[in-house]
């Protein structure tokens, strides 16, 4: 196997007043490959996610990315070259569509000119056409037209790992079907690496190459493609995980 996109190895995350978020996870996300993370809440999974990009300081373990050890990178560096998406998208409320999905670009100190196409070659991807949205301002969009304008933001200086917590969550259940189907369609375009977290299983199966189902603490019960864990559950823990799933 060629050497992975994202690799966790012996990961611990002890919060200040001892809580342990995530005891010794070792993960490996393969290139161009989407990893779910699933689990009950509380298992970790965002303390995970967010070891990827320095948001949170691991306590011990190492953690790659392309190869490269993130904790002997500059914090703001890395975040900037990896893309982050949440649910509630954080776009600037008094920046247009355009201005927003032009943040990270402007902050890398790209020309204009490169910027601009660059944006407009996004917006156009996540279905947002510049010369419809590009000076709408964020409270003049639907929330799932939010998430796209997040979505393009994170994706405007084509990082080649992608971290998204709970990106389609606070979309009404329809426009998160079409978003992910869309998104789905975007990645495999692009050929980025994603870390998604998520407690939505149907998303989890449509979306994953494979699944990662996580217990207290980020301990990994099972790890697999959708059909693995969702037909053959590694042990009751996921089975129960999933029954629960079913019956909501
Ligand atoms: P999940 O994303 O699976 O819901 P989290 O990674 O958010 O889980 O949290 C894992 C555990 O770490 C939980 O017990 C949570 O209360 C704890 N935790 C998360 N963030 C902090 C923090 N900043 N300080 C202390 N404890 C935290």
């Amino acid at each position: 196997m060629s050497e992975p996109a994202i690799h966790l190895s012996h990961v611990r995350k002890e919060y200040a007043g001892g809580a342990v978020a995530v005891g010794d996870l070792t993960l490996a996300v393969a290139s161009g490959e989407v990893m779910c993370l699933v689990g009950p809440s509380g298992c970790g999974k965002s303390t995970t996610l967010r070891m990827v990009n320095r948001l949170v300081e691991p306590t011990s373990g190492t953690i790659h990315v392309n190869g490269a050890d993130v904790m002997a990178q500059d914090a703001v560096q890395l975040r900037r070259s990896v893309g982050y998406v949440i649910q509630h998208v954080g776009l600037f409320p008094h920046r247009t569509v355009s201005q927003n999905a032009s943040t990270v670009p402007g902050l890398l100190g790209w020309d204009r000119a490169q910027t601009q196409a660059r944006v407009d070659e996004l917006l156009e991807l996540v279905g947002l056409p510049r010369d419809v949205y590009g000076d709408r301002y964020p409270h003049e969009l639907s929330g799932g037209e939010r998430q796209r304008v997040g979505v393009a933001r994170a994706l405007a200086v084509r990082p080649p790992v992608l971290l998204m917590d709970e990106p389609f969550g606070a979309v009404d259940p329809q426009g998160r079907r079409r978003l992910q189907k869309e998104f789905l369609a975007l990645q495999r375009s692009l050929g980025t690496t994603v870390m998604m977290v998520t407690h939505d299983m149907r998303e989890a199966v449509l979306l994953a190459d494979r699944i990662a189902v996580l217990s207290a603490g980020g301990v990994l019960e099972q790890i697999g493609t959708p059909e693995a864990v969702t037909t053959k559950p590694a042990n009751a823990f996921v089975r129960d995980f999933l029954a629960e799933f079913d019956a909501a």
